[in-house]
């Protein structure tokens, strides 16, 4: 794999990271990249602002040459040694090299010529030239100057004299190099002196930046007391603010993020750190859990502000509660949205259960919050450090598993972990798991108990009753599965399947002409599903059951918790003409009022007075009043769980209308119900029995 590019090479990748130079490093190298940068603009700049001083130079040259030239010509001329022209001309040009020189005589006769081999300029050029005791004359890269050679008066001839300097980039390419070389010599030599020059100059600074570096967060001293330096006094100081500032800046971060906003108390976060912290130290500890129980119906109700408020209001009676029974040592916080986790180190059991019930007793009191009463009450899960777990995370959740339990009616909302109550947990959630495949597999089937009018005896309709159809054959009872579904968030799909299977068993049955109505149980969840009542609309048009021939049947106590939503939900299936039934009527504790505002059309008794019917002497009194009520208000009734003859004919007495039980026939499956109602003959109740 290639190394990252930001990580240092590995010891097999064949790149070295490549080492950072120091500060002094950096300002010797500063240094000589500006000795390089000022050499170099030198160099180019040298030759552009020399430039008139080196045609100035030229021309001092070339006339200077013709000048000795005519001077000397002259000297022989009036020694009368005019004819060793040619011998002087040979001799000078030795001594002006690179150059031409050349004598003529007055008509301009060339008497000799010597040095470098170039063309001679014109006679009307040369003319010119010898006016001007200035003149110069340049042709191609070539200068020319001529001087009249005039002795005892008299114009014996003329001197001229040429030369073609050397280009001027060949010398400045020379000189550049040459200045170069010397200037890498000198530099190689210097850069270690200053280098070490910068070192020296630069140490406090350095040692600051160690100091800065080495510097670890608990080491609260001021960088500016350190140094007394003018320059870095102020700069130090400016440092320790910035780290002052940035150190409080971090904290207020770190409060937030391991503080709950609405209770002030340790976040999740937070907590699990100090329970991971608290097991690895060892010795013994108690982790509680407080869940409140149905806390979304207060958010709900109240919304959302009160609710926060509400929260802060436990959390605080969790910490009165457990200071108040004795535990010292005690860690609280928030670890859900409606959860707190109680992390009590060195409590024993009897103090951490006399804590939890304290605990349950503060929390169920009333709360007071902006004008608002409410009442909350909690459930709380322990388990006990290090003999339910040995990690932070195993005892949460074995704390979960108590507080599962604690859920449980039989708890009392108290509850310990022990392993007994895993093996159910697991069990669960294997059940959990079958249940869902199930649910796939199309496991899930309607099994279907007559309805019959007492009077005639006549099979009015059927109840659906949901059955488990395990692949092994076992059979499992809603009263199993229902709660679980309903727990999973399935009791929607499962409750649409049972509908279906209700509806297209009723629609063969009516077309057969045999029987009429059907009766399919609702769970309140089922109303959290926002297509329900549209899977009802399909269920009764693809089976081609007419909506009269619907009921559905909620049981009281799901009526009465929040009867204003079950009428908005059920208000448009009752307007298209499905029937609505109360289930178990007589055990959810009814406000009466509530009830009959809900547009309800039977009611139907719980089996458990009409089966109290002979044991209990005040069951016959409840179940008429019942009747009595339902008579008043209009409304058929149904009596479950009608087991004998006495039974169905007390009801007939006390006009109830249908009875419903094993009296007549047990719940069955779609096609052995078919044949029951073939071979059915009516039992009619009789009114007159004694
Ligand atoms: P439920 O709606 O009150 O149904 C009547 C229960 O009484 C059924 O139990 C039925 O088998 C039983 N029963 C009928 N006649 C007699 C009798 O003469 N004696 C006795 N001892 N029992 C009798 P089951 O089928 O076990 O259903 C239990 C409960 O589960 C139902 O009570 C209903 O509340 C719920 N349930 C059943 N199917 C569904 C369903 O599809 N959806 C929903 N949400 N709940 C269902
Ligand atoms: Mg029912
Ligand atoms: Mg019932």
């Amino acid at each position: 794999m290639p190394a990252k590019k930001d990580q240092p090479a590995t010891k097999g990748g064949a790149r070295k990271p490549r080492k950072r130079l120091g500060l002094a490093g950096r300002v010797a190298m500063i240094a000589v990249a500006a000795a390089f940068v000022a050499a170099l603009a030198q160099w180019v700049v040298t030759p552009i602002l020399a430039q008139g001083e080196i045609r100035n130079q030229r021309h001092i040259a070339v006339t200077s040459g013709a000048n000795l030239l005519a001077d000397v010509a002259r000297v022989h001329a009036e020694a009368g040694h005019w004819a060793e022209i040619p011998t002087l001309v040979n001799a000078l040009s030795n001594g002006l090299p690179e150059g031409q020189s050349a004598v003529f005589d007055a008509n301009w006769k060339l008497l000799a010529i010597d040095g470098v081999d170039a063309p001679l300029p014109a006679r009307a050029t040369l003319d010119e030239l010898v006016k001007d005791p200035n003149g110069i004359f340049k042709t191609g890269e070539r200068f020319y100057a001529a001087r009249p050679i005039i002795a005892h008066g008299e114009a014996f001839g003329y001197a001229l004299y040429s030369f073609e300097p050397r280009p001027f980039v060949n010398t400045w390419i020379m000189v550049v190099t040459l200045n170069a070389i010397v200037l890498s010599l000198f530099l190689l030599v210097i850069a270690p002196l200053i280098y070490r020059l910068a070192r020296h100059a630069l140490k406090p600074v350095t040692d600051l930046e160690r100091r800065i570096r080495q510097r670890d967060a608990k080491d609260k001293s001021k960088l500016a007391d350190s140094s007394d330096d003018r320059l870095l006094k102020p700069l130090l100081t400016a440092i320790d603010d910035v780290h002052e500032r940035s150190e409080a800046a971090m904290r207020r971060a770190l409060a937030l993020a391991y503080t709950d906003p609405v209770t002030r108390l340790p976040n999740r976060l937070r907590f699990l750190s100090r329970l991971d912290a608290t097991m690895a130290a060892g010795g013994e500890a108690y982790l509680a859990i407080c869940d409140l129980d149905r806390f979304r119906q207060v958010n709900v109700t109240f919304g959302p502000r009160v609710a926060d408020l509400a929260l802060a209001v436990v959390g605080e009676r969790l910490r009165a509660a457990a200071s108040a029974t004795g535990i010292t040592s005690l860690f609280l916080g928030r670890i859900g949205a409606d959860q707190f986790g109680i992390l009590m180190p060195g409590a024993t059991q009897d103090s951490v259960k006399a804590c939890l019930s304290a605990a349950r007793e503060a929390v169920s009191e009333a709360i007071s919050v902006e004008g608002h009463t409410l009442r909350v009450t909690a459930s709380f899960g322990a388990a006990r450090a290090p003999q339910d777990a040995q990690s932070g995370g195993d005892l949460l959740k074995q704390a979960e598993v108590a507080l599962k339990e604690a859920k449980r009616e039989a708890s009392r909302g108290i509850a310990f972990f022990d392993q007994s109550l895993l093996d159910r947990a697991r069990a669960q959630s294997r059940l959990e798991e079958e249940l869902r495949d199930g649910l796939d597999r199309g496991e899930f089937v309607a099994v279907f108990q007559p309805k019959v009018k007492f009077e005639t005896g006549e099979l009015v309709g059927a109840e659906a009753l949901a059955r488990w159809r395990r692949p092994d054959g076992a059979i499992v009872s809603p009263g199993v599965f229902i709660p679980i579904a309903e727990d999973l968030g399935l009791i929607a799909k499962l409750g649409k399947q049972v509908m279906r299977d209700a509806c297209f068993a009723a629609a063969g049955w009516n077309r057969r002409g045999i029987i009429s109505s059907v009766a399919v149980n609702v769970s309140p969840h089922q109303f959290d599903d926002p297509d329900f009542v549209g899977s009802v609309y399909r269920a009764l048009d693809e089976s081609g059951l007419p909506a009269e021939l619907l009921e559905l049947e909620i049981t009281e106590s799901a009526a009465v918790a929040d009867p204003d939503r079950v009428a908005r939900i059920m208000w448009p299936l009752r307007n298209r003409g499905v029937r609505l039934a109360i289930d178990d009527f007589g055990t959810g504790h009814s406000n009466f009022a509530a009830i009959t505002r809900l547009p309800f059309d039977v009611f139907k008794i719980d089996q458990q007075f009409v089966r109290a019917l002979s044991t209990d002497p005040h069951a016959p009194a409840i179940v008429e009043m019942i009747l009595a009520m339902a008579e008043a208000l209009g409304q058929e009734t149904v009596a479950e769980g009608v087991e004998t003859k006495e039974q169905a004919d007390f009801l007939l007495r006390r006009a109830c209308t249908i009875g419903q039980g094993y009296y007549y026939s047990p719940p069955l499956p779609a096609d052995e119900f078919d044949a029951f109602v073939r071979s059915y003959r009516p039992r009619p109740a009789d009114r007159f029995a004694a």
